[in-house]
């Protein structure tokens, strides 16, 4: 009997995600912004790459801050960087400050409540156990609101606590030029002027590849780190991290006003060859990247060369049209290339009218995934 662990492919891709890449383009930010500390965040699971493989990667590359979502990521990487700075972006969840404490963990307080109750467990401590204020400077997202400054310096100057850094996010960073990066870097830059001698932390990616007024003591770079676009209309400079690719299961020829998958809204304009290819949304590929007779959708990549998706997207497969390969075209067996070189996640992004991170993030189908670099 054939050794069917020893085959190569049972499932229905090969993810590779380039550990080497991410390590460089850590590197080539922390470039860009000489003198500021460059952290690394990892959230959501290193953007759905691999907490830890990701975050080992970049500590041997140097990084030394991380932020992480909330405080079960937080232990994760406690777990796997013993010596990290490691900051929670949520902030403090109710009644857990002692955890927090116990694995060195920062909470990014974002709230009132959060600040007071972080400061009633440091008293009762007798320990000044280390924080960062988050500012709200126009997102109405997280974060203290600009009215709360004289309320947060008092509670400071009551129980001489001092956070370790104060930082704020833009909304529009991925725009330079949008007014609201000057409004906010305006709000933030009066924010600090209260707390002199505490650093502050401005810039996400675009932040950071946008300006060097962003920048402040740290910086905080995440989608760039793992390829993605930070600021639109611009070329993206950094490597890229993620490959998938997945086999065709079958190629048939099809004829002029035929239709191809459900629904029967992508009517065939000419005699056309088609490759199924083994991925669908079942595998976190969107629906959105499929197309119909009127409307594009995303284009994938056969031994370098693009191919548009045809008819809308399976749970299982999806429609290649391979026409244009000629009769020595693709093959059963052969690979797709759905990320990679020639596809990036912002063109599957762009496609299915969404962002980079949440391509990223739904990387979590039916592939078997593997990394180069980093430890090994
Ligand atoms: C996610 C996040 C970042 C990183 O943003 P990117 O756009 O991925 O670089 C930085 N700061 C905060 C507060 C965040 O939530």
């Amino acid at each position: 009997m054939t050794d069917i662990s020893a085959s190569s492919l049972l499932s229905s891709g090969q993810l590779t995600i380039d550990l080497n890449a991410i390590a460089r383009n850590w590197a080539a930010l922390d470039k860009i912004s000489p003198g500021t500390l460059t952290a690394a965040v990892v959230k959501a699971n290193g953007y759905g790459l691999g907490l830890e493989e990701v975050s080992k990667a970049l500590a041997k590359e140097g990084a030394q801050f991380f932020f992480v979502a909330n405080p079960e990521e937080g232990l994760r990487l406690r777990t796997a960087l013993p010596a990290a700075h490691i900051f929670v972006l949520g902030g403090l969840w109710p009644r857990t400050a002692e955890i927090y404490a116990q694995a060195r963990l920062m909470p990014v307080l974002n709230s009132m409540a959060m600040l007071e109750e972080w400061l009633a467990f440091c008293v009762e401590q007798g320990e000044a156990y280390p924080s960062s204020l988050h500012f709200d400077t126009g997102m109405n997202r997280l974060g203290f609101r600009l009215s709360d400054v004289s309320w947060v310096r008092q509670q400071l100057e009551k129980t001489g606590y001092q956070p370790q850094m104060i930082m704020s996010h833009l909304a529009c960073g991925d725009q330079p030029t949008h007014e609201k990066n000057r409004t906010q870097l305006a709000f933030f830059q009066s924010i600090m002027a209260h707390f002199p001698d505490i650093p502050g932390s401005l810039a996400n990616s675009a932040g950071l590849m946008g300006s060097k007024h962003n920048h402040f003591q740290l910086v905080r770079p995440g989608i760039a780190l793992y390829g993605g676009r930070a600021i639109s209309g611009r070329t993206n400079p950094l490597s890229h991290v993620v490959n998938l690719e997945v086999p065709i299961l079958q190629v048939r020829d099809a004829k002029t006003g035929e239709s191809v998958g459900y629904g029967g809204d992508y009517t065939l304009q000419r005699d056309s060859r088609i490759a199924l290819a083994a991925i669908g949304y079942g595998d976190g590929f969107f629906r959105a990247n499929g197309s119909s007779t009127n409307h594009m959708g995303a284009r994938v990549a056969i031994n370098g060369k693009l191919a548009p998706i045809v008819g809308r997207i399976s749970m299982d497969t999806t429609a290649i049209d391979v026409t244009d390969f000629g009769p020595n075209g693709p093959v059963p067996g052969e690979m797709v290339e759905i990320l990679g070189p020639n596809v990036s996640i912002d063109d599957i992004a762009d496609a299915a009218g969404t962002i980079g991170y949440e391509v990223l993030t739904n990387l979590h189908g039916r592939y078997r995934r593997a990394y180069v670099g980093g430890e090994a």
